[in-house]
């Protein structure tokens, strides 16, 4: 029974290898990754700011109008009206990047979930409850937490995902092992990390992995 239990656990610690292996492969470019957020989102995010700003800036004019100092934003500088905009305009930039910050993040993962085949509803669901009392905590156990991205075959190019053993279109094998020992190994390795064999000479020679 114990031996049965280790065995479960080297297999998962073998797949959470390959897994992270995979994810360092992906590469991913920081504007490349914002074009997966919808732009009819990034447009009314933008006009939601230009909003929030006329709104302030009129507001905290007409009470400078009215001497009403103590309802601005900085009193010291009611004398000096552009000034004050430029305070409150300021102050409207910084809360506005944090919550443009919070809703881009959120619809990012949103859409980052359906495209790594994740449950994207339960995933925005989890970072919208966790946002009121830590900020970006959801987020933060998404990008610990998800799946690699479906890749390419190596040898018919069809999408595949991360988990799956062989190609469904042209059976290649996606989880290779190594010849000697038996157990998993990365396309990318040189040696096997178990047993040390040699791995270069024959990517022919490594043979298939029974499905799990
Ligand atoms: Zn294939
Ligand atoms: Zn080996």
């Amino acid at each position: 029974m114990a031996d049965y239990s280790q065995k479960v656990t080297s297999s998962f610690n073998e797949r959470i290898r390959l897994i992270r292996l995979r994810r360092k492969k992906e590469n991913l470019r920081f504007w490349d990754e914002f074009r997966i957020i919808p732009k009819w989102l990034v447009i009314l995010v933008g006009i939601l700011y230009l909003v929030a700003m006329t709104i302030a800036i009129s507001v905290n004019h007409w009470n400078l109008r009215h001497n009403e100092a103590n309802a601005t934003i900085a009193p010291e500088l009611v004398d000096f009206p552009v000034l004050e905009a430029l305070v409150m305009a300021a102050a409207v930039t910084a809360i506005s990047l944090c919550m443009a910050t919070l809703i881009f993040l959120t619809a990012y993962v949103n859409r980052d979930a359906y495209r790594r085949g994740m449950n994207g509803a339960l995933w925005t669901l989890l970072t919208l409850i966790l946002i009121p009392e830590t900020l970006i905590m959801g987020h933060v156990i998404y990008f610990l937490m998800r799946e690699p991205l479906p890749y390419p075959c190596p040898q018919c190019s069809a999408s595949v995902s991360a988990r799956f053993n062989f190609c469904p279109n042209c059976k290649c094998n996606l989880q290779p092992s190594c010849s000697n020992c038996k157990r998993e190994v990365a396309e990318l390795d040189k040696f096997c990390p178990y047993c040390g064999n040699d791995l270069t000479p024959g990517r022919a020679e490594l043979t298939p992995q029974p499905s799990l």
